[in-house]
């Protein structure tokens, strides 16, 4: 049986990091067994789902290096949906409830007022035919809950019923469907909530193994029976923790924080956000992998860890700097060409090592290609002068800043930090950078010459 995942956004606004996280568990999964990546576009909610999110969706994947093998849209599929409503209201397990969510809201305060857990009591099973029909010439449209499988015949007498599952991330897992009220699946308007489209989907589509955000543990206890309801076989699940900011406070679409597309935007290396999406929170270190391949082979859904998964966001930047150091020019060619970089493999094999982005080096192409604005004490301005007078004669080489150090040395008497600092300030305008004896031949004689004191 091939392993098939999915990831299942709602197209209602940018994903995240935090949502990256289900994106990449399942697709090192699925590249980890051989398997199929679905991208599912949970886009029942016609009011708030948008096309455009769905493409900017797809083209976040696209740079983290996420190539779906199927991608599927829940508003293409409502007659299926339907269809399953229909098997289940036949097998008397989906009824209809006239309630108001503010008669629900009272009823739950009483329950809690009398110390008894706010579950939804099963008044629509008890309903006549014309108990219904008042409703509806009252103009009311039910909503329709299906009946949790949590009683030996008698609705009305709910016992202790377990389900369980292995979890890939948290092991043994129960939920006591007695403790739940029956979910709704279909709102008084007629649409559907998450729930039964998402199982409709998952057992049409051969889904094998669905890896979600550990908030969906107690829908899981509601699926499965669902599941069973409509003649499917569960899938296998695994429920990660979530990310939060070091403060706690969780990632939200809406408030646009981390987006994919703000830190692609902001320079940073798909592999970075890639591996801080995936390892914060396990057991791993989070550290560099060179690409999703390497990363899928160390993979492990039992390292993700039991509690949040709090990151700072620093902590991106941090490992973005620790790739960039090491990315062979063919991975930043096109980049450096488009920043107007054209020093060629040796410059950024130079000025990568001081790069916490790629288009740092484009600050470094200024130096040796433009103006700067060199920095130059007035203490240092007669040992510049001389330096200048002993700049050696020739091609300016890995060699000259050695030559040329040494001379200024024994003319000067200065040395270490005294020596080499005011020359760096003076030819670069940073007091660091890239090794001087690189970046040398790179500033060329004659801006050295320009840029020190006559
Ligand atoms: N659309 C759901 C969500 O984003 C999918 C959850 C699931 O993977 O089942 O939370």
């Amino acid at each position: 049986m091939t392993v098939t995942v999915r990831f299942a956004p709602s197209p209602t606004g940018h994903i995240h990091i935090g949502n990256l996280r289900p994106a990449l568990f399942n697709w090192l999964y699925a590249k980890k067994e051989n398997g199929k990546f679905i991208l599912r576009y949970d886009d029942t909610d016609v009011e708030r789902s948008r096309e455009e999110y769905a493409q900017s969706i797809a083209q976040d994947l696209a740079w983290i290096g996420i190539q779906p093998d199927v991608v599927e849209k829940q508003s293409d599929r409502f007659a299926s949906y339907d269809a399953a409503a229909e098997k289940l209201k036949e097998a008397g397990l989906l009824y209809p409830c006239y309630e108001t969510p503010d008669e629900l809201e009272r009823r739950r305060s009483r329950a809690r007022a009398l110390g008894r857990p706010p579950v939804y009591d099963r008044a629509g099973l008890k309903l006549t035919d014309e108990e219904k029909a008042a409703f509806e010439a009252e103009g009311r449209k039910p909503h329709w809950r299906f009946v949790l499988p949590n009683h030996d015949g008698d609705p009305f007498q709910t016992k202790r019923t377990e389900v369980t599952w292995n979890d890939l991330v948290r092991g043994e897992q129960s939920v006591d469907l007695a403790s739940l009220s029956d979910p709704v699946l279909i709102r008084a308007d007629g649409t559907y909530l998450y729930t039964l489209p998402s199982i409709v989907d998952d057992a049409d589509m051969g889904v094998t193994h669905v890896i979600r955000g550990e908030d969906h543990v107690a829908n899981t206890g509601v699926q499965i029976p669902i599941f069973k309801a409509l003649g499917a076989i569960p899938p296998v699940f695994g429920h990660h923790n979530l990310l939060t900011t070091h403060d706690g406070e969780g990632l939200s679409k809406r408030k646009g924080s981390l987006s994919i597309g703000s830190l692609r935007e902001d320079g940073l290396e798909a592999m970075s956000v890639s591996c801080v999406a995936v390892l914060t929170g396990t057991s791993h270190a989070v550290e560099p992998f060179s690409d999703l391949h390497a990363l899928a082979a160390d993979f492990d859904l039992t390292s993700v860890s039991r509690s949040s998964a709090k990151f700072d966001p620093a902590e991106i930047v941090g490992l973005n700097a620790r790739i960039v150091h090491d990315l062979p020019f063919e991975a930043v060619q096109d980049r450096l060409e488009a920043l107007g970089v054209s020093g060629g493999e040796a410059f950024w094999q130079t000025v990568r090592g001081n790069c916490e982005k790629v288009q740092d080096a484009a600050q470094y192409w200024q130096i040796v290609s433009g103006s700067i604005d060199g920095e130059i004490d007035d203490e240092d301005r007669d040992f510049l002068k001389s330096a200048r007078s002993l700049f050696p004669e020739g091609d300016v080489t890995v060699d000259t800043w050695g030559a040329w150090t040494s001379a200024v040395k024994s003319e000067t008497g200065r040395k270490g930090r005294g020596l080499f600092m005011p020359l760096r300030k003076a030819l670069t305008g940073l007091s660091h950078g890239p090794d001087m004896k690189d970046f040398l031949p790179f500033i060329g004689r004659q801006n050295s010459l320009d840029r020190l004191p006559e």
